[in-house]
């Protein structure tokens, strides 16, 4: 047995001889194009994770809610204005249920918990099951009957309830299921409730008053803890009353005890810290930004990916297949890009980009050509991504596209229906949009982004650019999308692009400056200087930029290399070599 595992009491949890179980918890999951159970950036890496678990073969299991009215469908006027419509999806329409049921307590009240599967396939056939918690039940009290239905919806009373679901309700029916989970995965701190029910189990029925150091030691060496967000104010925190009211009295004073409360307030992020042998920041630079926040723990980087079988569109993965016929498998064949020709590179580009531009006149009307240099933009619409710093200096974006070269320019990207100030840079987009669009400037903001859009995007502009307000950008995994399809980046220096850019070989820097109009400066510059004329007046070395685009950035940012650290550093870490060894084993025995 585990040596770490002799002290504790965790007689169901042990570490399976041969392989441990990942429990995998994530608040969403972009589980299919077609079903609305994820908001952005989140969702989309926790799927691509799980696309790779089973490509991978991983032993794991994930967990999530079923969210069955979604997240939600975005509307937008001719002004730009935008309103919400919810997505209401049927689970019962096209998923098993799972025989067992299991009760959660909120506000005093039992609410019953089921679960619907679904299992993700990966590339050799190994499936991953997702259990989809639902708690529309007949036997819950009304109120309850609606907690799994709308993601981020509602007040902070909802979102507790929703994460008792997730992490206590979760557990509780991985257990039911019998699983044998050795490591908790907990994807952002959303799902940080899981080590309450983890500390109950440790006590077998004792309760939570009566924990000891060396049991939130034993909870401790089963969690793994990932955190997306790099300001303070983006951490989920609950006041005491509401949790004591909520959660429960005897969990809050626990959480109080372990120093899960901070500045007053219970602290979804410090819980899951407290509790967690392993803790990760998402690039290097957020790990940076994390340890100084939370200077008491030692917390690492393991950069994001995205999955490259799902973000390469149809015609790129004909030109991979045919040749580098295992990249599918082995994404880091991708690196042998460079010696794939380039005027197919070109040329399943150039499909990419046909297909996106169809798709544009079928949504807006409006014939864009494609022969001229098209920008893409696309992302949740937020105040720090600062979506119309482009138009800081209109009338000079105007110039550059009358003197330097035509420019066609896509946004999209919905903001979350609470955030005004996120509504309005949507209005200001629309409005610029109207007043600079002429023979060589069109541009056009494309309503309700979600995956099947943003893979369109990705998969055909010329250029993806991204200006987030230093240092807010965690990781950001769009740009990953469109570097496995030969597009570059052009992107101020956070997140992953402080890994990803080469500069005039994956892509360019936006300078770092104090003030947006500098950056704003530093990207008409880019644009005006290097990059317009390389696109226009120098064909051969635009092929050879998409060409190391894929090979150098499609090859190292996928979630295959991501869950390969995950392995090494966070699951297993003392079972590196024998894992590796069993995945060279099975790699051989196809
Ligand atoms: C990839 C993706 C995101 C995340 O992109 P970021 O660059 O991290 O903001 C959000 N929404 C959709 C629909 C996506 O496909």
């Amino acid at each position: 047995m585990d040596d770490r595992l002799k002290s504790g009491s965790l007689n169901a949890v042990r570490l399976a001889a041969s392989e441990g179980m990942v429990g995998y918890f994530s608040m969403e999951i972009a589980i299919e194009p077609s079903m609305p159970t994820y908001s952005g950036g989140l969702g989309v890496l926790a799927g691509d994770t799980l696309r790779s678990a089973a490509d991978m073969g991983l032993p794991l299991a994930a967990v999530t809610l079923v969210h069955r009215k979604g997240y939600f469908k975005q509307i937008l006027d001719a002004d730009g204005k935008q309103t919400e419509e919810p997505q209401p999806w049927d689970p019962a329409a096209r998923l098993p249920q799972e025989e067992p049921r299991v009760v959660v307590t909120i506000e005093g009240r039992p609410v019953h918990v089921r679960a619907w599967r679904y299992d993700m396939e990966g590339v050799t056939g190994h499936t991953i099951p997702i259990y989809m918690l639902d708690t529309d039940l007949e036997a819950n009290d009304p109120r309850d009957r609606t907690l799994t239905d709308q993601l981020y919806g509602g007040d902070t009373n909802y979102r507790l309830a929703q994460e008792i679901v997730l992490g206590i309700g979760g557990l509780r029916m991985l257990d039911a299921l019998e699983y044998d989970i050795s490591v908790y995965h907990m994807n952002e701190g959303h799902a940080a409730l899981l080590t309450m029910a983890l500390l109950e189990k440790t006590l077998s029925g004792g309760a939570l008053s009566s924990a000891q150091e060396r049991d939130f030691d034993a909870v401790r060496q089963h969690c793994v803890f990932t955190t997306h967000t790099p300001v303070p104010a983006g951490h989920d925190r609950f006041s005491i009353e509401q949790s004591e009211r909520i959660l429960g009295r005897e969990a809050t004073q626990t959480i109080e005890r372990i120093g899960g409360c901070h500045e007053g307030l219970v602290n979804m992020t410090y819980i899951a810290l407290r509790l967690s042998r392993f803790v990760n920041g998402v690039a290097m630079q957020h790990g940076k930004v994390s340890r100084e926040m939370f200077p008491e723990y030692d917390i690492a980087a393991i950069t994001n990916g995205v999955h490259a079988g799902t973000w390469t569109a149809p015609a790129m993965q004909a030109t991979f297949d045919k040749h580098l016929p295992r990249w599918r498998e082995d994404n880091m064949h991708l690196r042998y890009a460079i010696d794939i020709p380039q005027e197919e590179i070109v040329a399943a580009h150039a499909d990419g980009k046909r297909v996106l531009l169809a798709e544009v006149k079928k949504r807006s009307g409006i014939e864009l050509r494609e022969d001229v240099f098209t920008i893409g933009f696309a992302r949740r619409v937020a105040t720090y991504k600062r979506g119309d710093l482009l138009f800081t200096e209109a009338d000079r974006l105007a110039r550059i596209a009358q003197n330097a070269g035509s420019l066609q320019i896509l946004y999209a990207g919905k903001a979350h229906p609470a955030d005004e100030p996120g509504k309005q840079i949507i209005r200001h987009v629309f409005e610029e949009a109207h007043r600079l669009s002429s023979g060589s400037l069109h541009i056009i903001y494309l309503a309700d982004y979600e995956w099947r859009l943003g893979a369109l995007l990705t998969g055909g502009v010329d250029l993806w650019l991204n200006n987030p307000l230093r240092p807010y950008e965690a990781s950001g995994t769009s740009g990953m999308k469109a570097a496995l399809n030969g597009v570059p980046s052009l992107s101020v220096l956070d997140g992953w692009w402080i890994e990803g850019c080469i500069e005039g070989v994956t892509g360019w820097a936006i300078d770092d400056r104090d003030r947006a109009e500098d950056e704003a400066a530093s990207l008409y510059d880019k644009l005006e200087s290097k990059i317009l004329p390389l696109y226009y007046q120098d064909k051969q070395g635009w092929r050879k930029l998409m060409q190391t685009t894929i090979a150098m950035n499609g090859s190292f940012f996928n979630t295959q290399r991501m869950l390969e650290q995950y392995v090494s550093n966070a699951y297993y870490p003392e079972k590196k070599a024998s894992y590796s060894a069993h995945l060279l084993e099975q790699s051989f025995a196809r």
